[in-house]
């Protein structure tokens, strides 16, 4: 009874006293429709997921680590927890450090490797939260830049994605081929790649981008015993019409 009195007692926040009314919490108008009805019972959920997507596809990184990012949005990182999910391992370890739960939280922020890049370059304050918050959020929070972890915050975010697609990069490095092929250590890598991110968006790049680019494209032979699957696509405005196709060939280029 307390309880009720005391929200009796509160004022309402308008000047007016109005009469309560029922309103739809979900949408952004407050009146119910079809679709925000069918969005609920499907479990669809608007927000902060949303502004993930849009985070992405605004990045401002190079386009092959954006799409990386797409992927890891949508969960399709086969970490060795996704593919234990998927019946594709028995083993969920992380294969660089021996944790026994490789997850995407595991790989990109709490594995040793990971762990030693973010301790050098997340201000000394915000380390808890930098490494409390959840994966989503944290994902979200550094690639919009708005979370004021980083020592140097211009162009964090670009810094942000590098290193999560130098980290994944790495991790298959190590577990798939040579450790000593790309020996350029990961901070160093991620630097690179975002300051190249950043002069193709400068002006003179730009310049550049109109005008037809030449460039000299060679096929790189696979090692020994491997084969090598090059594909290509294309679809026409006009028609609708795709086609696609590829080749496959040895490390003698057979
Ligand atoms: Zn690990």
């Amino acid at each position: 009874m307390p309880i009720l009195l005391q929200i009796a007692a509160m004022k309402a926040p308008f000047g007016i006293r109005i009469p309560d009314q029922f309103c739809c919490g979900v949408t952004s108008n407050k009146l119910f429709s079809v679709r925000s009805g069918y969005e609920v019972r499907m479990g669809v959920h608007h927000g902060p997921t949303e502004q993930i997507w849009t985070t992405v596809s605004r990045f401002k990184g190079l386009p092959r680590i954006r799409y990386f990012l797409w992927l890891l949005c949508h969960g399709r990182i086969l970490t060795n927890v996704e593919r234990y999910r998927r019946h594709l391992t028995l083993d969920c370890c992380c294969s660089v450090c021996g944790d026994e739960w490789e997850d995407m939280d595991h790989i990109f922020r709490r594995c040793p490797v990971a762990y030693s890049i973010w301790d050098m370059l997340i201000r000394a304050d915000k380390k808890e939260e930098f490494y409390l918050m959840d994966f989503k959020r944290w994902f979200f929070v550094n690639l919009s830049n708005i979370g004021g972890f980083s020592r140097d915050q211009v162009h964090w975010d670009i810094l942000f994605g590098s290193l999560l697609w130098c980290l994944w990069k790495k991790r298959n490095e190590w577990i798939f081929g040579d450790p000593d092929r790309y020996s350029e250590p990961i901070l160093q890598r991620g630097l690179r790649l975002q300051q190249k991110a950043i002069a193709a968006c400068s002006t003179n790049a730009a310049e550049q981008l109109r005008g037809p680019v030449i460039a000299n494209v060679l096929w790189h032979k696979p090692p020994p015993g491997w084969c090598k699957l090059n594909v290509d696509g294309s679809v026409g405005r006009d028609t609708g019409m795709a086609a696609y196709g590829g080749v496959v060939r040895n490390e003698e280029g057979t």
